[in-house]
């Protein structure tokens, strides 16, 4: 169904992103793959794998703390790849401390990374969408989103301002043939996550599995892990042609974390 398309799904290299770029590859999409770090093994070993599903797929490296980057870079997936379709702003990072310690500069690098980014990916590539007559814009946003969470001030903050910044896109957008929509995920067990656990188990002397299942156990009523494959399949929905009328929408896959 996304053959002909581009997909350039940010932060790819790794966890959900990963997900992301196979499932859109399975389906036909071209895929700018992106990672912070330069190229290496992995990420060869990732093109290979996006290749051998018959699409075409290429590497870009770049720091989305540098937001002035952002639109030179998507100037050149497109003369390299074609036109964005489909954005996934899935890039994100987070950092675990009181607001009366956070340092300033990790505030502001979580700030430029997970909600000034997805403006200046948004700011690049919407215009050919609009121009072409198609395209879907997804922002990876979290629970953090929906509510609340203690010790995590930037993360939360960021990723609500995605959700404002997800709305007022869509309904400037509204009556064109581009959406723009965020997911919201509860806990998924991805190398992000893995760091709370170690984090969690140091801190409590808890063995991996205690670690996970209190991680768990304080907000996700499912008790168990949202999966990357299941969140890459609701991106998949979302860049669908029955997902045309799904707009500025905000919705969680989070095993009952926001019901309660
Ligand atoms: P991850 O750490 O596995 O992957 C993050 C990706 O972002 C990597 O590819 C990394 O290279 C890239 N990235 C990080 N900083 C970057 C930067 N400065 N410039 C460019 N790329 C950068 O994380 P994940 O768990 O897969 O998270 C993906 C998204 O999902 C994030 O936005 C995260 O906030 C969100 N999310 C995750 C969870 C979860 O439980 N894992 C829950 C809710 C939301």
């Amino acid at each position: 169904p996304q053959s002909g398309r581009v997909a350039w799904i940010t932060g790819s290299t790794s966890g959900i992103g990963w997900a992301i770029a196979r499932q859109l590859a399975s389906e036909g999409a071209a895929i700018a793959l992106h990672g912070s770090k330069a190229a290496s093994a992995t990420t060869e070993a990732q093109l290979a794998e996006l290749h051998a599903m018959g699409v075409a797929a290429r590497y870009y490296a770049l720091d989305l703390a540098d937001g002035e980057a952002i639109s030179p870079l998507a100037r050149r997936i497109a003369a390299e790849l074609g036109e964005i379709d489909i954005m996934v702003n899935n890039a994100g990072i987070q950092h675990v401390q009181s607001v009366l310690q956070f340092p300033p500069e990790k505030w502001n690098a979580m700030l430029a990374v997970n909600l000034s980014a997805p403006f200046h990916t948004i700011q690049a590539c919407a215009p050919a969408m609009l121009a072409r007559g198609w395209g879907r814009i997804i922002n990876m946003a979290s629970v953090s989103a929906l509510v609340g969470v203690a010790n995590k001030p930037a993360y939360v903050a960021s990723k609500h301002g995605l959700l404002g910044l997800t709305k007022a896109v869509a309904l400037e957008l509204a009556t064109t043939p581009v959406t723009c929509n965020a997911i919201c995920p509860g806990w998924v067990l991805t190398p992000l996550v893995q760091a709370q656990i170690d984090a969690l188990a140091l801190r409590e002397g808890l063995d991996e599995s205690a670690a996970r299942a209190r991680l768990l156990g304080a907000k996700q009523p499912s008790q168990a892990f949202v999966t990357v494959e299941q969140i890459a399949a609701l991106t998949s929905f979302l860049a669908s042609e029955n997902a045309a009328q799904v707009r500025g929408a905000q919705w969680n896959m989070d095993g009952g974390f926001t019901a309660a």
